[in-house]
């Protein structure tokens, strides 16, 4: 709770840019978080029209700068001071006479099968997803999912999981990312022995249904994945059902041991495509309909047309040029907004884009953004900055080398095509620095919008 009020303080600089000083003032300066449940945030206003006030006139602009600084928040209540007094009484009182173990609903709402479009390009992992949730344990165990960034595979067995909770409620459904269940692991191994190395294997092969998102992370954590193969037998035995997405095809996941790789080829295997025309145009009405977006059906269409990448970005786009014609006090966005907000994007991504690759190798290589553009020599410097640089010819190829060279510190095109070639050609050979480069790219695809 005290990480969340100290983080809430940027939701309201986002706020505070967007509005008039004044009612700032008013509304936003001492709105405070409440409570945190799920997706949702409860927050705490001075007064009845404070409540009211941004409940009807600003509930766009808040969502939209919560979900910049908490993405996994995707909605909002208020309450005033009478309204937390009595929930805090009744919490008291819920506290005190029964304090039973309410299995939350982990998954996402709004990542339902319902509100999945279903298209040419993901017809086949829509049906066969439904079936597993359907059949559990008995047609299609393990059942693997791969395909590229955004493409909805999160968003399919998220619909898995909140069809469980709603059909199956005694079943234990547990979804995991790859990187936590390696976290869990190594903490189960490092902070305490036998006993919670115990607690580690209860949480997992206590399941009936175990979903793995982005299974690529467990590449070349060689420990890691023999945790994972003997979790994955024990369930498998069992009946118990196995879900797994990945960025790639099983037999492409170099860095994991053949044995799993083979475990993987086992069941049913299905890629998701990125979408075309069609689709693209039917999830954004869909997605408009459900945040209750007033956009012309041209303005769609031209998203639809322009946005070709993936499906986050679609949305992100959306998100945005429907919140800014709302800021401009537009009853309707039309497709001249979205004209702006394109060119905008281009304009923003030549900048951000360059930085945000840069703060990104920072972070996972635990460097400073001085030392990466500098002249240090040192190894721990050298490969992260020439990665740096490869990523930036692979992730922005128009971006001209001499840029590049500028943005090291004034260094020359040379040196750039140097880099780009030799982590061209590592690659081929060290899978290590393979997963170090997917780590990145998803890293950055994530901070991207
Ligand atoms: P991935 O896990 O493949 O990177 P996600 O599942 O996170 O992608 O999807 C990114 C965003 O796109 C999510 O907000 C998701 O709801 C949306 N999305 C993806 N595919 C669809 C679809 N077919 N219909 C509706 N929304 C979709
Ligand atoms: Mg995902």
């Amino acid at each position: 709770m005290d990480k969340l009020k100290e983080k809430w303080s940027e939701v309201l600089d986002i706020i505070e840019r967007e509005v008039t000083a004044v009612s700032f003032d008013i509304w936003f300066k001492n709105l405070k978080p409440f409570d945190v449940s799920g997706d949702l945030i409860t927050l705490e206003a001075v007064s009845t029209s404070a409540k009211a006030q941004i409940t009807k006139n600003y509930s766009n602009l808040l969502i939209y700068a919560i979900n910049k600084i908490f993405p996994d928040i995707k909605n909002f209540d208020i309450i005033d001071q009478e309204e937390k007094a009595n929930f805090e009484k009744n919490r008291n009182i819920q506290q005190k006479e029964e304090p039973k173990i309410v299995r939350e609903n982990p998954f996402n709402k709004k990542y339902t099968f319902d509100n999945f479009v279903v298209g040419k390009s993901n017809q086949f992992v829509y049906a066969a997803a439904k079936r597993v949730a359907e059949d559990l344990g008995v047609k299609f165990n393990p059942f693997f999912i791969y395909g590229g960034v955004g493409l909805g595979k999160t968003h399919i067995l998220h619909a898995i999981g909140n069809y469980c909770i709603e059909n199956y409620p005694s079943l234990n459904v547990c979804y995991v990312t790859s990187n936590k269940f390696t976290n869990d692991y190594i903490t189960s191994l490092t902070s305490g022995g036998k006993e919670l190395n115990l607690n580690f294997r209860e949480k997992y092969r206590n399941v009936d249904v175990l979903m793995i998102d982005d299974i690529q992370f467990l590449e070349n954590k060689q420990s890691t994945q023999e945790e994972f193969f003997h979790t994955f037998n024990d369930l498998y035995q069992a009946n118990k059902q196995i879900i797994i997405a990945s960025d790639r095809n099983p037999k492409e996941l170099t860095g994991l041991t053949d044995r799993l790789i083979s475990r993987f080829q086992s069941g049913l295997i299905q890629d998701i495509q990125s979408p075309d025309f069609e689709t693209r145009l039917a999830i954004l009405r869909k997605k408009a309909q459900l945040e209750h977006y007033k956009i012309s059906e041209e303005a769609l269409v031209m998203i639809a047309e322009k946005i070709d990448s993936n499906i986050r970005e679609l949305e992100g786009f959306l998100q945005k040029v429907c919140f800014y014609s709302q800021l401009l006090g537009k009853d309707e966005t039309t497709a001249s907004d979205v004209t702006d907000s394109l060119k905008e994007v281009v304009e923003q991504n030549k900048k951000a884009e360059p930085d945000t690759i840069l703060s990104c190798i920072c972070k996972y290589y635990n460097i400073k953004k001085d030392d990466l553009i500098g002249k240090k020599k040192t190894k721990e410097i050298v490969e992260p900055r020439q990665i740096a640089m490869y990523l930036m010819t692979e992730i922005l190829p128009d971006l001209p080398l001499v840029s590049i060279g500028e943005i090291f510190g004034g260094r020359d095109h040379t040196t750039v095509i140097h880099a780009r070639d030799k982590i061209t050609e590592n690659l081929k050979i060290n899978s290590d620095l393979k997963t170090q480069i997917n780590d990145l790219k998803t890293l950055i695809n994530d901070n991207n919008f």
